[in-house]
């Protein structure tokens, strides 16, 4: 057995699909990382555990106010890594 977080699963998938909302967003594997973590320290960590291998099909959180506090913290942490992006791209404002 496996133990997954998957408010981190639902975060990393949830920021793929926000990020093309944001095409001036710079997206390098450090601002990704900067955006998670920020996310990730706002919200609760909800854990299951998984035999190894399996696919996590259900990555749907309990409740869809779950999702939208989800939703509030990745956006968030997308302005502020925008406004400082800590790689040395040009700051901006999304
Ligand atoms: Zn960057």
């Amino acid at each position: 057995m496996a133990v997954t977080n998957v408010t981190m699963e639902v975060v990393q998938s949830e920021y793929e699909s926000l990020r093309d909302s944001f095409p001036r967003f710079c997206g390098c594997d450090t601002c990704r990382g900067d955006v998670l973590v920020f996310a990730l320290n706002r919200l609760s960590p909800h854990y299951v555990s998984t035999r190894q291998g399996e696919i996590l099909t259900e990555l749907s959180l309990h409740s869809d106010q779950e999702k939208a506090k989800l939703d509030v913290a990745l956006l968030e942490g997308f302005r502020k890594v925008a406004l400082a992006p800590r790689c040395g791209a040009k700051p901006t404002q999304l």
